[in-house]
Formats: structure tokens, C-alpha cells, sequence
């Protein structure tokens, strides 16, 4: 294309390049910024796909790697497949499809450098920093890579979802982890040592398998997030193999959100990320629907009915919807609002307490909700909605289990002591939506389900909403 540039405009390229570059970035950091809210984070995803499409077509002119027609039909392609999957993907399945984006993110950070590496006829040529920072793309982007497709087969069961672990494995792991360090150091020095970039890889590879397969699945998204985290630090690395500000900063921005993401999450756990990463927690999906219906020993269970509570609903002058893990695996959005909107008409006030980690993603329940066109002025976050549970008549807790137990209050030999939690408890009444009395992720009891003030609504939750919508219509 430069050919056909006259020698003016040719000396300018180079920083005309850098500044195209400088205007992709800016795109990722304000869709970055946009994605704080939900009613803004559908324009921030734009704006960062916005800001890949001018990284990668400017990336491809500036090296004049392909044709255009190379270029086009690779955005087109990527792009139809990008649009599919988002499409088909359900939403349960989210933290799915982002292990495998992490894991095509570090395995293509780690082709980059190797291939990088390859391409220089003689390696002794490369700076020592650039050696480095190839040998480090190399084992973090390999890591990412297994790691990644081990998280995505622990999610979809075709890994044992169970922390598969022994005594040592910590450890071996994490002296693997600092031989592969010296190994880069090492190879810094000698590039032409084959034997050394081959065991970096190798090793990387096995040990993106060890550290992943001894955390329990339900673990998994943390997981994701803190991959999420490395597979940007790779780019960011890789970047600095290129010499590419952008792939340096935007890695830099991936690797940095999912590091925060990874921190709220542990936070709003009462985890720290060390637990979760060496304390063989989580084997349960808190998916089991299999525990006793209506009376467990010497507790009692209290039960309602869709006529029951439509009446109580009816008749009260507030109510909160509590949303969790359940409602999304039944799939109950839509009928949740439908339910709400009969309410509102009757002239019950109804709000929607949102609790950071409810569901197994962060912001899942919003986006569910948002998938159903919820008002976002009904969404409450925890520390807005927790006052107002000792005003509220009825709280309606449909498919949330740990992010309503009293026992992180109370107990502290509790595995989720000092969570915070939405002190639904302290509502005038509460109704559960949930299959049985199985325990969520936690793998925990709830003394909420046999609290006095408290029924149960047993079934799942999209087939109880649509028989508590059925009978609003008769009160
Ligand atoms: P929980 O996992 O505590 O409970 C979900 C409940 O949903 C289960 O007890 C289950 O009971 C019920 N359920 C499942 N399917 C259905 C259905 N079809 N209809 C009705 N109910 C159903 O969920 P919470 O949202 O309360 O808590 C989230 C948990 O996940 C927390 O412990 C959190 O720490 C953890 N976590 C969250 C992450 C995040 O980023 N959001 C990431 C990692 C972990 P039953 O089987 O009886 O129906």
C-alpha cells in the first residue's frame, strides 16, 4: 500500500500509525468506562469492538501482513462466528464461552511470541529484555490456554466438577511455576538452547492442567476471571515482543479489570483468592434439587401455594424480589417481570435487591434482568436494599440460596461467615422459590428456610411464577 503513497505523506505514516493506534485505545477505555452500568455497558461494548476493528485493521496495514481482501474476509468470518456465538450463547453458559476467549487469548499471545522468536535467523541478535518478555508470553499465554479449557471443561462436565487433588500438588505446582521463571531467565541468556524453550512450554502447558484441576467447579468463574487476568498479561507481553503500544496497553487494561473483577468477587465472598486457588473448595453446583421436599428432622418447613401468595402479595404495599443462581438456570426472567408488572398494577411497590455475587457470574442477575427489560431504576444493590427489608411486607427470594443465609451473620464456623449478605430475614415475610431444600454453591443449610416467618415455594421457578402469575389474575 506504501508504494502507492507519495514520500510526503510517507514520513508521516509511521506517527500517523501511532496515533491511529492511540485513538484505538481511547475506544477501549471509554467502553471500559461505559461498562460500569448496565444501562450504558451495551454502548461500551461497542465502543471497544469498535476500537479492536481500527486495532486490527490498522495492525494489518502498518505491517502490511495480508491483502485486504484477506482482511475483509477474516473480519467477516470472525465476525459472523463473534455474532452466532453471542446470539446462541445462554446466559448460564456465559463464564463457558469466556474461559474458551481466555483460553484463544493466552494460546494466541504464546504463537505470537514463539513465532516471533522463529521468525529471527539468529536469535543472540534479540535484546535480553525482548528474550524475556517472548519466554514470559510464552508461559503465561500457555497456562492460560490449558488452564482455560480445563475451567471450560470443568463447567460443562466434561470434567469431573470436583476439586481432583493431592497431598503436594500445591506445592509441585508452585515449584514448576518458579523453574519455569528461571528457565526464562536462563534462556535469556542462551537463546539458542532449543531444549530450554521447549521445556518452557511444555512445562507452562501442564501447568495451566495442575493448578486449574484442583479447584472445585463452582469455583470456576473466579477462576475465569483471574484467566481472564492472565491471558491479558500475555498480550500485554506480547506486545512488548511486537513492540506494539496497543497490544502493550490493551493488555494492560485486560489484565487489570480481570484482577479487580477477581478481587470484588473473592471480596464479595469472604474468600481470599489464595482460598479459592489452593483450598479445594466448591465441588457442588448447587444445581442438586434432590434434597428433602417439606421437613428436614425436627424442623419445620412451612409451604404456600400459588393462590396463597398471590393474596399476600396482593395485599402488600411493598415487596422485593430477591433474584439468584436458580432463576437463571430456570430461565424465569421474563416471568418475574410479568409478575412484577401485575403487582405494580395492583399498587404494590416492587423492587429488585441485587446481591454482587448472586448467580455465577458478576452483574448475572442484572443482565438477566436486563435481558427482560427490567427498569434499571428498580434494581437495587445490596447496600441500598438492606434498609429496607424491615419495611417491606413480602420478599420474594426466587433460585438464591447463600446470598440470603443468616448463618454468614452468625456462625463463624460457617464456610461463608462474614459474607455480606441481603438480611431478607428481616422482612415482614419471606417466600423461597427453589426445587427442594438442597443447599447452593456454599453446600451449606439455611436456617431462613424453617425461620417462622418464612414459606416455601416449591418447584421450579419459571413453572412457580407462571402459576403465581395465573393466580394474581384471580385476586
Ligand atoms: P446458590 O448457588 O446459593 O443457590 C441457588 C439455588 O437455586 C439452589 O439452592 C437451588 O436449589 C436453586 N435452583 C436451582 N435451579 C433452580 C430452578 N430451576 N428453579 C428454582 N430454584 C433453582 O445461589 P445464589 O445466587 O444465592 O448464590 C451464589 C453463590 O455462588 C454464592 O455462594 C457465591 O459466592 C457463588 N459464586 C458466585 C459467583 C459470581 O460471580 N456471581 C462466582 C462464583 C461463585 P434447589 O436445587 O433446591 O432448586
Amino acid at each position: 500500500m506504501s508504494q502507492f503513497l507519495p514520500e510526503s505523506i510517507l514520513t508521516f505514516l509511521p506517527d500517523f500509525i501511532q496515533i491511529i493506534y492511540l485513538i484505538a485505545t481511547a475506544f477501549f477505555i471509554r467502553g471500559l468506562k461505559l461498562l460500569n452500568s448496565p444501562a450504558t455497558a451495551r454502548r461500551g461494548n461497542q465502543y471497544a469492538a469498535i476500537g479492536m476493528l481500527i486495532g486490527v485493521v490498522i495492525t494489518l496495514f502498518d505491517q502490511q501482513i495480508l491483502s485486504f481482501e484477506w482482511i475483509i474476509a477474516g473480519v467477516l468470518i470472525g465476525g459472523l462466528i463473534g455474532a452466532v456465538l453471542a446470539k446462541k450463547v445462554e446466559m448460564t453458559a456465559m463464564p463457558e464461552l469466556v474461559a474458551v476467549f481466555n483460553g484463544f487469548g493466552g494460546g494466541a499471545s504464546a504463537l505470537v511470541a514463539w513465532g516471533e522468536f522463529t521468525r529471527t535467523a539468529d536469535p543472540t541478535l534479540i535484546p535480553a529484555d525482548g528474550l524475556i518478555t517472548t519466554g514470559l508470553s510464552i508461559f503465561i499465554g500457555a497456562l492460560t490456554f490449558t488452564g482455560s479449557f480445563v475451567a471450560f471443561g470443568k463447567l460443562k462436565g466434561f470434567i469431573s466438577g470436583r476439586a481432583i487433588t493431592f497431598p503436594g500438588l500445591n506445592l509441585i505446582n508452585i515449584g514448576s511455576m518458579i523453574g519455569v521463571l528461571t528457565l526464562v531467565g536462563i534462556f535469556a541468556f542462551d537463546p539458542t538452547n532449543q531444549t530450554i524453550f521447549w521445556i518452557v512450554l511444555g512445562v507452562s502447558l501442564l501447568i495451566g492442567i495442575t493448578s486449574v484441576i484442583p479447584i472445585g467447579g463452582a469455583d470456576m468463574p473466579v477462576v475465569i476471571s483471574l484467566l481472564n487476568s492472565y491471558s491479558g498479561i500475555a498480550a500485554s507481553m506480547a506486545g512488548f515482543v511486537l513492540n506494539n503500544n496497543l497490544l502493550i496497553v490493551s493488555g494492560a487494561l485486560v489484565g487489570a479489570a480481570g484482577l479487580i473483577l477477581t478481587q470484588i468477587m473473592c471480596k464479595a465472598m469472604n474468600r481470599s483468592l489464595a482460598n479459592v486457588i489452593f483450598g479445594s473448595f466448591g465441588g457442588n453446583d448447587g444445581v442438586g434439587g434432590s434434597g428433602p421436599t417439606v421437613a428436614d428432622g425436627d424442623k419445620i418447613v412451612r409451604e404456600t401455594s400459588p393462590q396463597d401468595m398471590a393474596i399476600q402479595v396482593s395485599y402488600a404495599d411493598k415487596v422485593i424480589i430477591v433474584p439468584g443462581y436458580g432463576l437463571a438456570v430456570a430461565q424465569a426472567q421474563h416471568v418475574v417481570k410479568e409478575v412484577a408488572e401485575k403487582l405494580e398494577a395492583k399498587g404494590v411497590t416492587v423492587k429488585y435487591g441485587i446481591h454482587p455475587v448472586a448467580g455465577r457470574m458478576p452483574g448475572h442477575m442484572n443482565v438477566l434482568l436486563a435481558e427482560a427489560d427490567v427498569p434499571y431504576d428498580q434494581l437495587y444493590d445490596m447496600d441500598q436494599i438492606n434498609p429496607e427489608f424491615s419495611t417491606t411486607d413480602v420478599v420474594m427470594v426466587i433460585g438464591a440460596n447463600d446470598v440470603v443465609n443468616p448463618m454468614a451473620r452468625t456462625d463463624p464456623g460457617n464456610p461463608i461467615y462474614g459474607m455480606p449478605i441481603l438480611n431478607v430475614d428481616e422482612a415482614k415475610r419471606t417466600v423461597i422459590f427453589k426445587r427442594s431444600l438442597s443447599p447452593g454453591y456454599a453446600g451449606i443449610d439455611n436456617p431462613l428456610f424453617y425461620d417462622e416467618k418464612n414459606q416455601m415455594f416449591f418447584g421450579d421457578a419459571k413453572k412457580s411464577l407462571q402459576e403465581l402469575s395465573e393466580a394474581l389474575n384471580e385476586v
